[in-house]
């Protein structure tokens, strides 16, 4: 595990709280924390690995001893970064959108720790696993808790007599994106339909979903955005985000026009004011997702040939195809 990364539980104020991690790229996701007037509690996701989590909950429970005792687990959405530590908050109610629970049941924990183990058996899901996140964290301890609650829409739940609004604006980062918002603070705890700092990552979409998922967010009440990945801030983040999606989208749509593959696509839109953002990858399965939303499904590029143009295009690729294929670009 890469000890370098700076892990910051951040008070909220009103017993609120943020568990942040590193800089948010691959698997450095954050959490949230909520007490109630009772001592009731309740928690935002849990992290990719059982020992990052269990480090989390303990500073929950020394920032507020009520936190030993978690009563109700969100889970934002599927991806392994906000749920394999479920195992870890006892017999808390884990709530998640139905989506959601169906995501997690097709690619469970299990699957992620014999890939990690062994990744050369499982191609190219093997080797971008390994690439992005099995160098850094150990799998070893995770497992595979399924949500005992779920719901389509939204739900409100009250923790202490507070009101948590849940509200689904998935499909969009997955297929079952919820946020969690908190009225009587102006908080909004949004998953990873928020990276603040880094190239979102659109593994379902479609684009016009998370633009109006932005949207959504943007015309809460709220003055705190914990978002999935990266600092903690405010609704600039977000409006950033929303930034970023209608100008890739633009790019995108550009070179659709123009006729070329979406292979080629994802290897010629520029990023425009993003360019600072990390994981800059993330841009071929967003092109690749805009291609199906622009195509209406017709152009459905596989999973595994969207990873191996990640694999290739982070590696410093200029082009989709391997050298020598004739485009002129440098290889
Ligand atoms: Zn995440």
């Amino acid at each position: 595990m890469n000890t370098r990364i700076t892990r910051t539980l951040q008070e909220l104020g009103n017993g609120l709280y943020a568990w942040v991690q590193g800089d948010g790229s691959w698997g450095w996701s954050n959490s949230g924390l909520v007490v109630g007037e009772d001592g009731q509690t309740l928690v935002v996701d849990t992290l990719f690995t059982g020992a990052l989590t269990q480090d989390m909950l303990d500073a929950y429970a020394k920032a507020e001893p009520a936190a030993a005792k978690i009563d109700v687990l969100v889970n934002t959405h599927s991806n392994g970064d906000h749920t394999f530590g479920n195992h870890l908050v006892g017999d808390a109610r884990i709530i998640a959108s139905e989506a959601t629970r169906e995501e997690m049941e097709e690619r469970p924990a299990g699957f992620f720790k014999a890939a990690s183990a062994n990744p050369a058996a499982y191609g190219v899901f093997g080797e971008f696993l390994h690439e992005y996140m099995g160098k850094t964290f150990d799998f070893s301890d995770i497992e595979h808790v399924a949500p005992t609650e779920v719901f389509k829409g939204s739900r409100t739940l009250h923790v202490g007599g507070r009101r948590v609004e849940l509200t689904e604006l998935g499909p969009a980062h997955t297929r079952g994106d919820i946020i969690v918002y908190l009225p009587d603070s102006k908080v909004c705890y949004t998953g990873d339909l928020v990276f603040h700092g880094g190239h979102p990552i659109m593994w379902a979409g479609p684009v016009g979903n998370w633009i109006a998922a932005c949207d959504h967010i943007l015309g809460l009440d709220v003055d705190v955005i914990v978002p999935g990945h990266g600092a903690v801030s405010d609704k600039s983040a977000v409006q950033g985000l929303r930034d970023y999606f209608t100008h890739i989208l633009a790019e995108t749509k550009a070179c659709y026009d123009a006729g070329l593959d979406w292979e080629a696509a994802a290897f010629e839109v520029g990023y425009a004011n993003f360019d600072s953002w990390l994981d800059r990858e993330r841009v071929v399965a967003n092109v690749a997702t805009i291609y199906r939303d622009l195509s209406g499904g017709k152009v459905n590029p596989a999973q595994e040939d969207v990873l191996r143009q990640m694999l290739r295009y982070s590696k410093g690729a200029n082009c989709p195809h391997d050298a020598p294929c004739g485009c002129g670009k440098a290889h």
